[in-house]
């Protein structure tokens, strides 16, 4: 190689243009590192994706919507970026067996989780610890809440989820308020990329990473153009479902020597799937109607025994919009349901919820949307769960290989907030604080 072409040579090359990945990106790039991240799609963001949809009067989240907290490094970004975030409103309802229910009694039923799995010294599935400990005719509606919960808002299956990392997450769970970026998600996005940018770093899209070749201090990443990018370090941060994908799916990595400790490792960890829906109506039925259809004043949040196990407004912004979420075994059994399919299912689930008409809901509705993240060839699923193997696996996949290649992501972060946005930046950055020592 001549020595202008080494002298433009990355440092390192980031292989997901995520959250994860532009976190780390910026962070290396700040600290004088020349930083090139490929992305496979035509645009950044991965898994957070704020979308423009003809019909919607509003932008929709795609993907992620809520900081679920006050995660520290999500909002420090925000405050970096000085992007604007505003804590989500309204009232909680749910609906069983077709009437209200005690919206408190989510948690409750987490108090008797708590109670029963606080002193639980060695960690085992979730359907293994119900049948120990809560297998009792009374607990029947514990269980039912607890599984609908864990399948629906974790999207895990509950014979792999770790009662461990479900504990931690009760603990806390409603403690905080819950917040929106006022102008999208991709806000984030925006900021992380431009300080990429604004510190000499390159970012290249519609660029799928097909194989890795590698020695020490030596990466050639392949790309399913031809292209060759060379660079000292590699940081892999694409989602758990590619690293856990066959070699004939379209993202699917190719590292020569292979690294199948690696992926051996990241099979053991769990990785859920949902589909988001789209529903924008001329009105809020729900705040005042005037026929047989059950009133939810200021809806925010409605969960209930349908496949879509929850439904939220955009509090405090007034878009008649509902969004339906349709997750874990739910969402696999639907994977290859079409969307338009999706959007009646939903429409079905409100016509029981809100015992309203299925021809007024379709009267009423002004645009409808169905994302599938299972089928989305860049994810493969939604987000990750732990597992009881999920400590030992992320031990080997956070351990750099020879100096040289380095993985990050959602799936592989340590902290407690499994499969969000927040664990995405901070296993970004740690990881990226982590490689700068490495030059
Ligand atoms: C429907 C849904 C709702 C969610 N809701 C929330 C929420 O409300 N709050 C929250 O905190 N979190 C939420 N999450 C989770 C959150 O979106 C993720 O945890 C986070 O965005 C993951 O960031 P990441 O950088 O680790 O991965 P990603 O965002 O997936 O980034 C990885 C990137 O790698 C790219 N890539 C894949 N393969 C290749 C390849 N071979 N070559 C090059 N590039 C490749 C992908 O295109 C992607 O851009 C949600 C996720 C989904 C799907």
């Amino acid at each position: 190689m001549d020595e202008s072409a080494s002298l433009d040579k990355p440092d390192v090359i980031i292989i997901g243009g995520g959250a994860s990945g532009l976190a780390a990106g910026k962070e290396m790039a700040k600290a004088g590192k020349k930083v090139c991240v490929l992305e496979a799609r035509n645009r950044l963001g991965g898994r957070i994706n704020t979308l423009i949809v003809p019909g919607f009067s509003t932008y929709i989240e795609a993907g992620a919507e809520f900081v679920h907290g006050d995660m520290f490094a999500t909002k420090s970004l925000l405050k970096e970026g000085g992007i604007e975030f505003n804590s989500i409103e309204g009232n909680y309802y749910r609906i069983r067996n077709g009437k209200f229910q005690n919206p408190k009694n989510l948690l409750t039923t987490f108090s008797t989780l708590l109670s029963k799995a606080g002193p639980l010294e060695r960690d085992m599935p979730f359907s293994k610890f119900l049948d120990q400990y809560l297998n009792e005719e009374k607990f029947k509606n514990v269980r039912e809440i607890a599984i609908a919960f864990v399948e629906g808002y974790d999207a895990a299956d509950i014979k792999k989820v770790s009662t461990f990392a479900l504990r931690e997450e009760w603990k806390i769970f409603g403690q905080s308020d819950q917040y929106r970026l006022k102008s999208g998600y991709i806000m984030l996005i925006d900021f992380l990329s431009k300080e990429i940018i604004k510190h000499n770093g390159e970012i290249f899209l519609s660029t799928v990473a097909k194989e890795i070749k590698w020695k020490k201090d030596n990466i050639e990443v392949i790309s399913d153009k031809g292209e060759i990018y060379s660079s000292r370090k590699v940081l892999i941060t694409v989602p758990l479902g590619v690293l856990q994908s066959k070699p004939e799916d379209e993202a699917h990595i190719r590292f020569f020597p292979g690294l199948p400790g690696k992926l051996e490792a990241a099979k053991s960890i769990g990785y859920g799937t949902a589909t988001k829906v789209f529903l924008e109506f001329k009105e809020a039925f729900w705040e005042s109607s005037e026929n047989q259809i059950r009133k939810m004043p200021e809806l925010g949040l409605l969960i209930s025994d349908t496949p879509f196990t929850a439904y939220w407004t955009q509090l405090p912004n007034k878009t008649p919009l509902l969004t339906g979420w349709l997750a874990g075994p739910q969402a696999e059994k639907n994977k290859n349901t079409s969307d338009e399919d999706i959007i009646n299912m939903a429409l079905d689930a409100l016509s029981y919820i809100f015992n309203a008409d299925r021809s007024f809901l379709t009267k009423n509705l002004h645009a409808g949307k169905a994302i599938n993240w299972r089928t989305d060839p860049f994810s493969l699923g939604a987000f990750s769960y732990s597992t009881v193997e999920s400590n030992e696996a992320k031990k080997i996949l956070t351990q750099p290989v020879e100096d040289t290649l380095f993985f990050a992501g959602e799936a592989i972060s340590e902290g407690t907030a499994m499969g969000t946005v927040e664990e995405a930046l901070a296993n970004g950055i740690k990881t990226a604080k982590e490689l700068l020592t490495h030059f």
